[in-house]
Order: structure tokens, then C-alpha cells, then sequence
């Protein structure tokens, strides 16, 4: 499987200290043969790659993040990427809001529309009218009215007439005489895109003036959906795409090609059959799911964790031995400042938020002690001692502070140092046992 191709791929890179062109061209080779594997266009695929490779090239591997790992993660960040980084919502602006269902027959349309319907019934707490605009087959309005019946949601159909474009604005009247936010319209879908269908969808499309116009593809077309999506677009400039029957063991490489090739975001995917499985979209799960490796994020996240703690290391051994410069101390600060989102985290978890509120920690808190540093020259940020009057007035000169938050910054860290060097080894005991008297 894919995943299995993959770690192949990256063995190459491991045990090599640095990223180079030869085991990049290597890896990336493999990377191209697996997205083709999951149905992603040849052109996209080999741009992709491209890509990729480039920003693979430009990077030091400095950390712990070993080359594979690091591949790894700019494979999967260049994927969410190219699926449109983040999740968009839909539109639900209108009074009410329109949503117009497009797509070729079997791609799930009906099924999505109830899906959709119950969607917002439970989760925004919308009043939603269904419209059965498929007047083609009897059964059609009758799988809507089903599904309509199944979750509790009015649908509205003319049996009898043909006229889709009229029911559809008779459905609208009658959606502001009972008050409803929210109208979900089906429509008719063919095998094939043919002129008749395109010209039907488009007459309701301008009839009803849809704040979203959806188009429902069955990810399991693979490079067909492309071209189906692109007539569609061409058509009817629709706000999103809807992925469905993503249940099962489809790689969803269709997302990929499709927003490549329309530039328009997905914004829900289909599940499975029944009424609850409907998703919002997230291109990030999709690359997961594309490159077939749940776990790639958490193995990246546990090499920076690794990073941390190396770092914390070597600076525990500096500060034993009386060399923890300036340069540490900047590195310290890098991390509290990692923290500012551990807050954020934090105060999602109940009464930890109350704990964190005290501790502020901000980016600006920081501003002019890194200034300082960052006037300092290397000799002087191992050694602060050498430090004298005269840097003293040109460190503050360079960082645009004053002599006497320069001395500040010197003396914090000279008390810093010193108190460091006691919690070392035992020190902290020590240091409680004082305390306690
Ligand atoms: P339409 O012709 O576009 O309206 O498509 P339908 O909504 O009638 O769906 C066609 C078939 O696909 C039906 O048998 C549905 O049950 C099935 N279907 C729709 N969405 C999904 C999905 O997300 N997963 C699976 N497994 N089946 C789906
Ligand atoms: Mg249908």
C-alpha cells in the first residue's frame, strides 16, 4: 500500500545527515508513483513533486527532525496546501439562503441534500425547505420525500409539472411564507454531462440566485470527476465542492485534482449512506488520508518534542559548567514564546485557563530584551562579563533602548545565572531547604 511505498521512499533519506538533491530526486520519485496510486492527475502530481523538492532543497536539517521525517512533513504541509489550507464554511447569509445541488446522476446529490439538511437542523439550528427539482424520474421526488420524512424536514416537489426553473421559484415563495432560513435544492443529474442538463441547471441557477452553488462529485470517478467539475464550473462558477462516498477504502486523490484544476474549495465529503455521515472538510486529515499515514503529524510532533528536550539538555550541561550565555538565553526565550499557544491550549481545558491567566506571556514582552541581544556581539553573549561601559553604550545604541535597560537586562541575567546554577544538581533541594529556614 501506500503508506508501505512511502516509508520505503523516505529509507532512503535515513541515516543521511542532510537533504541533498540525489536522495531527494530519490524519495520524490516514489512520492509521485503513490499519489498517482490514489487517482491524482499525472500533471498535478508531477508539480507536486516539483514543488516539493525545491522547498526540500532549500532546508538545513538542524534538528532532530531526520531527513525522512522532515520530507515527511513538507509532503504532507505541500499537499494541505494545494487542497486549500484551510477548511471554508458555506455561505448562510442569504434570507433565505439558497443552496443549489449540481452534479452528474449517482454522484449522491439527494443524498447529500438530506445529509445537508439535516446538517443544519441539528447543528446551526436552521428552519430547512428540500426542493425535489428532479422531475425526470417519479422516483427521484420520492427518494427526496423519504429522506425528508427520515429527519424531520418539509419537502417540496409539484407533481405534474416538468417545469424545473418554476418549481424552484415556487418553492422559494413558499419558503418565505413558512419561514424557513434555509432551501436546499436537488436537481436532475444525467451520466454524462450533455448540453440539456447543463442548460436546465443553469436556467435554475439564474432563476433562483444560489448563495451556494454545490458541486456533488462521487470521489470514486477519479480522473472523470476532473473534467466533469470543470464543465460544471464553467457553467455555473460554483462556490464548492462536495466529495462523496469517501466511506470504504477510496484515497480521495480526487480532492487533490479537482481543486487543482477548479480552484474551488471542498467544503463537505460524504461518508456512508445514512443521514450522519456528512463532514466538514479538512485538507489536512485529507493529506493524512491521501498519503495513507494517520500518524504522520504526531511523528513529527515527537522529534520536535525530542528537539526540546535536547536543547533543555545542553543547556543544563552549559549552565553546570558555568557557560550559559546570552545566545541560551535567547533560545530560552524562543521557547516560552512557543508557550503563548500552550495558553491558548491550555485555556480550553476547564480551570486550567484560570491557572494560565496569570502567567502573561506575550511576543512584545520580549521585544526589547532580544533588541539588546541581538546588539550584542557573539563574544559578548558568551561572555557578559566583557561587557563595559562602552558596549554598554553601543549595544544600546543598536537596539534603540537605553544604557540603564541594558544594565537591567545584564544584572536580571547575572541574578539568572546564579540562581541557575543553584537549582542544578541538588541545588534545588538546597534551595527549598533555605527557603522552608
Ligand atoms: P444523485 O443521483 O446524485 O441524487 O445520487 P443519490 O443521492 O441518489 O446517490 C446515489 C447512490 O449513492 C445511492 O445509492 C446513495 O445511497 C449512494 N451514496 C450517496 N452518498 C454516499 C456516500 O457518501 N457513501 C456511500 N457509500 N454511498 C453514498
Ligand atoms: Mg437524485
Amino acid at each position: 500500500n501506500l503508506s508501505d511505498k512511502l516509508d520505503k521512499a523516505l529509507h532512503v533519506l535515513k541515516g543521511h545527515g542532510k537533504i541533498t538533491e540525489v536522495n531527494v530526486a530519490e524519495t520524490l520519485k516514489e512520492v509521485r508513483r503513490a499519489l498517482l496510486d490514489a487517482d491524482v492527475n499525472f500533471k498535478i502530481a508531477k508539480n507536486f513533486t516539483k514543488t516539493v523538492k525545491e522547498k526540500a532543497l532549500g532546508q538545513d536539517v538542524l534538528t532532530s527532525l531526520n531527513p525522512s521525517q522532515l520530507m515527511v512533513k513538507l509532503v504532507k504541509d505541500e499537499l494541505t496546501e494545494l487542497m486549500g489550507g484551510e477548511t471554508v464554511g458555506i455561505n448562510l447569509s442569504g434570507n433565505p439562503t439558497v443552496i443549489l445541488m449540481s452534479g452528474l446522476q449517482g454522484s449522491g446529490k439527494t443524498t447529500f441534500s438530506g445529509k445537508l439538511a439535516n446538517y443544519l437542523k441539528t447543528k446551526k439550528t436552521k428552519q430547512v425547505l428540500l426542493v425535489g427539482c428532479d422531475v425526470y424520474r417519479p422516483a427521484a421526488i420520492n427518494q427526496l420525500q423519504v429522506v425528508g420524512e427520515q429527519i424531520g424536514v418539509e419537502v417540496y416537489a409539484e407533481v405534474g409539472n416538468q417545469n424545473p426553473v418554476e418549481i424552484s421559484q415556487n418553492a422559494l415563495k413558499h419558503a418565505k411564507s413558512t419561514g424557513k432560513n434555509v432551501v436546499i435544492i436537488d436537481t436532475a443529474g444525467r451520466l454524462a454531462v450533455d448540453e440539456e442538463m447543463m442548460t436546465e441547471i443553469s436556467n435554475i441557477h439564474k432563476a433562483v440566485n444560489p448563495q451556494e452553488t454545490l458541486f456533488v462529485v462521487d470521489s470514486m470517478t477519479g480522473q472523470d470527476a476532473v473534467n466533469t467539475a470543470k464543465a460544471f464550473n464553467d457553467i455555473l462558477n460554483f462556490e464548492g465542492v462536495v466529495l462523496t462516498k469517501l466511506d470504504g477504502d477510496t484515497r480521495g486523490g480526487a480532492a487533490l485534482s479537482i481543486k487543482s484544476v477548479v480552484d474551488k474549495p471542498i467544503k463537505f465529503i460524504g461518508t456512508g449512506e445514512k443521514m450522519e455521515a456528512i463532514d466538514v472538510f479538512h485538507p489536512d486529515r485529507m493529506a493524512d488520508r491521501i498519503l495513507g499515514m494517520g500518524d504522520v503529524v504526531s511523528l513529527v510532533e515527537r522529534a520536535q518534542e525530542q528537539y526540546d528536550e535536547e536543547e533543555a539538555r545542553k543547556i543544563q550541561k552549559k549552565i553546570a559548567k558555568n557557560q550559559f550565555g546570552f545566545d541560551d538565553f535567547l533560545k530560552q526565550i524562543q521557547q516560552i514564546k512557543k508557550m503563548g499557544n500552550m495558553k491558548d491550549l491550555m485555556g480550553m481545558i476547564p480551570g486550567a485557563g484560570k491557572m494560565m491567566k496569570d502567567v502573561d506571556i506575550d511576543d512584545d514582552a520580549f521585544k526589547g530584551i532580544e533588541a539588546i541581544i541581538h546588539s550584542m556581539t557573539p563574544g559578548e553573549r558568551e561572555e557578559p562579563k566583557t561587557i563595559n561601559a562602552s558596549r554598554k553604550k553601543r549595544i544600546a545604541k543598536g537596539s534603540g533602548t537605553s544604557i540603564q535597560e541594558v544594565n537591567q537586562l545584564l544584572k536580571q541575567f547575572g541574578q539568572m545565572s546564579k540562581m541557575m546554577k543553584m537549582m542544578q544538581g541538588g541545588g534545588g533541594r538546597k534551595m527549598m531547604q533555605m527557603m522552608k529556614g
